[in-house]
């Protein structure tokens, strides 16, 4: 199956022998076992598995390309369940752009725990490269880059990371698996936040790690990670991920067209100094990205003119965008980032970022001008 049906009909390749339509939702913590102590269809208690949670996990390895998944409460469960299967004195690469959270769990709890990392603009390789070393376990890419929208060379920094016999590790949650496929550039393991264009609704947080080959030993640790700390997603919220997931092709399709004409549309406006959008011809990868993506998604930033009081000013005339932090969902929401991030962020004081969401590119349009010119009136 193409990715436009098995988003939809992968599930059914994994459910329990059901008839339903739409999946039945487990409400159980726990399973009977027979007479004999065993448990025939293999679930015993919900921190371990259950049916809705192996469905998610399955349909998503079938979307992403990979071999098996494991799914968590949050991007942020998942990402620490990667760092949980390093040990200390063990090295981590990550982008110098990475996810802020994603930098607060290395930073402010890994660390302690004797877990170095190094953070690096993945754009430069050579500064990649030198920054490997023998304890290196993991290289951590995440592109496009959020809030700078920077496209690292996927192929390039796999190869590097191989090299050094680390894991390449690729956050595909901005792109989402409808766009950009890291295991086909050699990737080892995917994380994605669910709570974005997977669920796409702003109604479920969740995160998933994807493995490309069975047999990994790292996943096998996420794996154990996944069992014995229980960050897990409840049945709910994996039935709610699902649900969402049916319609990602065309939400991200739709989104991408309506970024690219909001992107457009700001890059010409004489109250916006600069725009980050892959998709626009002038961006520095637009070309890489328009070799390793399929379309160019639908986040973007931009620099309003003036500081921090002139973005504030700009978000607080929006009338149908929501200020809100958070991306991937139907509707649009633009954010101070900055702000959102707090010490330490290296987001300039006068950008917005906008998830652009599947309304009418003209009513966005038209919202963000008014926003604009009254904002500056
Ligand atoms: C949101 C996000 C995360 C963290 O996911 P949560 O579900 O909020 O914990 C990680 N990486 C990226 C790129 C994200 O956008």
């Amino acid at each position: 199956m193409r990715f436009e049906s098995l988003v939809i009909h992968g599930y059914k390749e994994v459910a329990l022998g059901e008839k339903d339509v739409s999946p039945a939702i487990h409400l159980t913590t726990t399973f009977e076992r027979e007479r004999d102590g065993s448990y025939p269809e293999g679930y015993s208690y919900t921190r371990r598995e259950n049916p809705n949670r192996t469905t998610l996990e399955q349909t998503l390895a079938l979307i992403e390309g990979g071999a098996e998944a494991a799914a968590f409460a949050s991007g942020s469960a998942a990402t620490a369940a990667i760092f949980m299967a390093l040990k200390a004195g063990d090295h981590v690469i990550a982008p110098n752009d990475a996810y802020y959270g994603t930098g607060v769990i290395l930073r402010e709890v890994f660390a302690r725990w004797g877990l170095a990392a190094d953070f690096v603009d993945m754009t430069d390789l050579a500064a990649v490269k030198a920054a490997l070393r023998k304890e290196t376990k993991l290289l951590w890419v995440e592109t496009p880059s959020n809030p700078l929208m920077k496209v690292t060379d996927l192929a390039a920094t796999a190869d590097l990371a191989h090299g050094a016999g680390a894991l390449a590790v690729a956050d595909n949650t901005v792109a989402s698996p409808a766009l950009q496929s890291p295991f086909q550039h050699g990737f080892d393991m995917v994380l994605h936040s669910t709570t974005k264009y997977i669920s796409g609704h702003s109604d479920v947080l969740g995160g998933a790690v994807i493995a490309r080959e069975t047999g990994n030993d790292a996943f096998t640790r996420v794996r154990h990670v996944q069992h014995a700390v229980g960050g897990v997603p409840s049945p709910f919220d994996c039935w709610l991920a699902l649900r969402g997931l049916k319609t990602m092709a065309l939400r991200v399709e739709r989104q991408s067209e309506n970024a690219l004409a909001v992107a457009a549309f700001l890059a010409k406006h004489k109250f916006v100094e600069k725009v980050y959008y892959p998709g626009l011809p002038g961006h520095p990868s637009h070309a890489l990205a328009a070799r390793q993506m399929k379309r160019f998604g639908g986040l973007l930033s931009f620099q309003v003119r003036g500081g921090e009081a002139e973005a504030f000013a700009v978000a607080a005339e929006v009338g149908m965008i929501t200020r809100a932090t958070s991306l991937g969902g139907v509707e649009s929401v633009i954010e101070h980032r900055a702000s959102m991030e707090g010490p330490g962020t290296r987001t300039p004081a006068n950008l917005l970022r906008l998830s652009v969401g599947i309304e009418s590119a003209e009513d966005l349009i038209q919202d963000l001008d008014q926003a604009l010119t009254t904002a500056y009136a």
